[in-house]
């Protein structure tokens, strides 16, 4: 019987949760929500991979092409990788991604960066 006053408010009352995905919360300011890269200027330096706590980036290199590989499922969403992006090309977007029911990696390949051309050595003065 005790119970009985916040039984029935609660059952006036509005729901304390909302009905995801089909009502979405805006997100708040400097909110660190979905991750992604701007896989044109990345230099495929793994800098990100190795920073990774959750370890759910990885980088590989194959001729001229790089592949940037994110576990979207396994990211916490600390944004070590982003403060670690010796370019900045990577980015934590205020929103989360959109629910999905397969799970699935998030990939991305790119150009390498050519390499610096070797310098040729002096020749011993004479
Ligand atoms: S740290 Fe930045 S530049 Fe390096 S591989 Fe990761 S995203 Fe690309
Ligand atoms: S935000 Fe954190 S957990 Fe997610 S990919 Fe970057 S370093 Fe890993």
């Amino acid at each position: 019987m005790k119970m009985l006053p916040t039984v029935i408010s609660n059952l006036f009352s509005k729901p304390a949760t909302r009905n995801y995905p089909f009502e979405v919360r805006e997100p708040f300011e400097h909110a660190r929500g979905e991750l992604v890269n701007d896989i044109d200027r990345c230099i495929f330096c793994g800098m990100c991979q190795r920073k990774c706590p959750s370890l759910c980036i990885t980088v590989s290199k194959e001729g001229t092409t790089g592949t940037w590989t994110l576990d979207s499922f396994s990211c916490i969403g600390c944004g070590i990788c982003v403060d670690n992006c010796p370019v900045s090309c990577l980015k934590q977007q205020p929103n989360h991604r959109p629910v999905t029911a397969v799970r699935g990696d998030i990939v991305l390949t790119g150009k390498l960066p050519e390499k610096p051309a070797k310098k040729t050595e002096k020749a011993p003065a004479q």
